[in-house]
Parts: structure tokens; C-alpha cells; sequence
């Protein structure tokens, strides 16, 4: 249970404490893509995520991007922001963390993993003695969103129509 309890909670990447984190002398993030800094089948990532990314470099961290995705995504998605990055990582196995930490040039004791999926970004990160910030996924965000949306398009519709019907 312990392996699978992220360290940290964070809303979203920009709802994390970068200060605290450099407080507890983290120098090394090691970042997940799909779902954590875009949706799945997003792309590229939006000016929010960019600015963040680059407030990351601003205050000396070493950043790289580890993904259990394909080559062909995560080139794609890194095309623009050139960071270290590693794709097919096969997280939870920890040759991609230790791949991670020697890019970056940091250690266990100094390096963090942000990521929003507790078997693969939370595991993976315990099992190696990293420090662990799960976030909650893009995804399923915007799913409660265009679910929440649809429910009052729905209830608007019935609405509309009932008036018109009533036009008649
Ligand atoms: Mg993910």
C-alpha cells in the first residue's frame, strides 16, 4: 500500500509548491506526458503548460520527460520544447527512472517524479526511493467537463423543444 501512497497530492502541475519542492533540495523532475502535462490525444502542449515548463528551467531544475508512450508521440510532443526525454519507459520498472536521474545528472535523494498514474508514475517512483507527486489526470477532467456539458446541452434541448412544441 505504502508503494502505491504518492508523497505529495497536487491538483494539477501548476497547483504544485515549486519553492517547497526546492526547499526539500529537489533538483530533478522527472516528468510524465499523457495526462499529466496534456490530454492523450493532444499533441503538443498549450502556452499554460509551456510557461510552466519554462518557470521549471527559471528556477534550476532539471527536467526530463518519461513516457510510456511511443517514440513517434513523444518526439513529436518534445519537438518544440527540447528536453531530455525518454519514451516506451515501461514504467513502473525502474531502468527508465535510473536512465532519468543519470540525463539529468541528479540522484534518488534529489529527484522527484510528477505524474497522474499511480501503477505506473507513483509505483514506479517508490520502488526506486524517489519523491512522488501524483496529480489528478487531464483526461478525466475534461471527460467530467464535456460529460457535465452534454447533461446540460440535454436538459436545454428538452427544454427547447418542449417550448416549441408548446409554439405550436
Ligand atoms: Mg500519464
Amino acid at each position: 500500500m505504502k508503494l502505491l501512497t504518492p508523497d505529495l497530492h497536487a491538483e494539477s502541475i501548476l497547483h504544485i509548491d515549486l519553492d517547497k519542492l526546492k526547499k526539500k533540495n529537489i533538483k530533478g523532475l522527472i516528468i510524465d506526458i499523457d495526462n499529466t502535462l496534456v490530454a492523450w490525444d493532444i499533441k503538443s502542449a498549450n502556452d499554460i503548460t509551456k510557461k510552466w515548463l519554462l518557470k521549471l528551467k527559471e528556477k534550476g531544475f532539471k527536467v526530463c520527460l518519461v513516457s510510456n508512450n511511443t517514440e513517434d508521440r513523444v518526439v513529436k510532443f518534445n519537438e518544440e520544447l527540447k528536453l531530455l526525454a525518454i519514451h516506451n519507459a515501461v514504467k513502473p520498472r525502474r531502468k527508465s527512472f535510473r536512465k532519468a536521474m543519470e540525463m539529468m545528472g541528479t540522484n534518488i535523494s534529489n529527484t522527484a517524479i510528477i505524474g497522474d498514474q499511480i501503477f505506473t508514475d507513483v509505483l514506479g517512483g517508490n520502488r526506486i526511493g524517489i519523491y512522488t507527486i501524483l496529480v489528478t489526470p487531464i483526461e478525466s477532467k475534461e471527460f467530467w467537463w464535456t460529460t457535465f456539458v452534454r447533461k446540460i446541452e440535454k436538459h436545454v434541448l428538452k427544454f427547447v423543444l418542449k417550448k416549441k412544441h408548446m409554439e405550436e
